[in-house]
């Protein structure tokens, strides 16, 4: 563990510019039982932000592999009334969410991918009004993470147990912008402010389609939606609250057109979903539908993915980042999206954010189909960036602009 004072910081971090708990707010907080230090910090640090309540919600990650093995399917399915009146409690009381997270890999190898794809599609389903009122931004909410044994051993597999915590969580702080000497919540400002000059600049092109092509076999072309919006950094809650929905987050990310993608991406960076690891796969799309598909490895999950709905075939963001990204430097491959997907370019297949599009977040289910904004359960993020990644975007009128060379902006 490093120094209590440093993880102290991290909390404050989470809590301030995350969050961005407000006076007497309702707080949420989300954490496994493996990282019930860094829960402790947070509910200490809401309260001194002067929050009214601050509520936990545990989960076990080992509890939860038993019940995918106990239950039936039919079980699995049944998402008990409680937790949804939960959930709406916090709705009705704006209560804003931070979720720790911090996945154990491989924990879930073995489990029948139809009991977890039921199971996910009921969860889902059931929680539909909750994740449509914290994507639309009407609370504020931020994802984080702290390490636990396996995770940080996967990551560190030469290290002995004690170790390779203590180094994951040097680089998650790294990642943060949290050392000894600085003021993190001062640098997340200057940070915020270099992400939102590249949204501007984007902004302001409005690009018809980027063009992604590399050398490891990517050839792609996403129309983006009339009217979209570049963002990344911090966001303003529909209540106007400034927020980081992620810490750490190097990314500026739009709305492709749901019919509007063609060609072949390869994704760089292996793909962890319910535990279980994708990789060296590929996604071929026909007018926004992937076609076909291949992976080395756990080639059913991706199908798994790809078969939640109608939309989980379509893709619901499109991301921009700098190959020589803090991230990436570490050389360090987390294993967690929260970190991989903020090491290189990347794309999610699934819902998009209502953000990413004009008026999008007052807009209905059906607006938002009509411009092209893809609906769907799910929302899984993929990394597709390289050293020599090349992006090209056309406007309207034809103009061709360079914006990517070498795995880097040059705009
Ligand atoms: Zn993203
Ligand atoms: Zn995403």
């Amino acid at each position: 563990m490093p120094k209590l004072e440093l993880l102290k910081k991290y909390a404050k971090l989470i809590v301030e510019v995350g969050a961005n708990v407000q006076k007497d707010q309702l707080l949420v907080v989300r954490s496994s039982t493996d990282t019930n230090e860094l829960a402790r910090l947070i509910v200490e640090a809401g309260y001194n932000a002067g929050a009214k309540a601050v509520k936990v919600q545990w989960n076990d990650p080992y509890v939860s592999r038993s019940n995918f093995d106990g239950m039936s399917i039919e079980t699995l399915e049944e998402v008990p009334p409680w937790t949804i009146d939960e959930a709406k409690y916090f709705v009705e009381n704006n209560g804003c969410v931070i979720s720790i997270t911090s996945p154990v890999p491989g924990l879930n190898k073995g489990v029948d991918p139809t009991k977890m794809q039921r199971a996910g599609i009921a969860q889902m389903k059931a929680f539909k009004f909750y994740q449509d009122h914290m994507m639309g931004n009407h609370a504020q909410w931020t994802v984080v993470a702290a390490p636990n044994a396996v995770w940080a051993q996967k990551v560190f597999p030469e290290l002995e147990e004690n170790e390779a915590v203590e180094a994951l969580w040097n680089a998650i702080l790294d990642a943060s912008r949290v050392t000894e000497s600085n003021d993190p919540i001062m640098e997340w400002e200057e940070h915020n402010k270099r992400l939102l000059s590249h949204n501007e600049i984007l902004n302001n092109y409005q690009f018809d389609t980027l063009h992604f092509k590399n050398s490891v076999g990517t050839d792609l072309t996403i129309k983006l939606v009339e009217n979209h919006i570049w963002a990344g950094g911090g966001e303003t809650s529909s209540k106007g609250v400034y927020f980081n929905p992620n810490i750490p987050t190097e990314e500026n990310f739009t709305m492709p057109h749901k019919f509007g993608v063609n060609g072949k991406v390869v994704a760089t960076i292996p793909l962890n979903y319910q535990g279980n690891l994708i990789e060296n796969f590929w996604l071929e799309f026909k007018d926004g539908k992937v076609v076909d598909y291949g992976a080395e490895k756990q080639q059913e999950t991706l199908k798994s993915l790809l078969e939640v709905d109608e939309g989980s075939k379509h893709l619901g963001e499109v991301a921009l980042i700098s190959y020589n990204s803090p991230i990436n430097n570490t050389g360090i491959l987390f294993y967690n999206t929260l970190f991989d997907e903020n090491a290189s370019c990347h794309l999610a297949l699934g819902r998009a954010y209502p953000m990413n599009v004009e008026g999008g977040t007052s807009m209905t289910p059906e607006q938002l189909e009509a411009v092209g904004s893809n609906q769907s359960m799910g929302h899984s993020d993929f990394m597709f960036g390289s050293n020599d990644m090349q992006i090209e975007g056309t406007q309207k009128d034809g103009t061709k602009v360079l914006i990517f060379k070498d795995g880097d902006f040059v705009i």
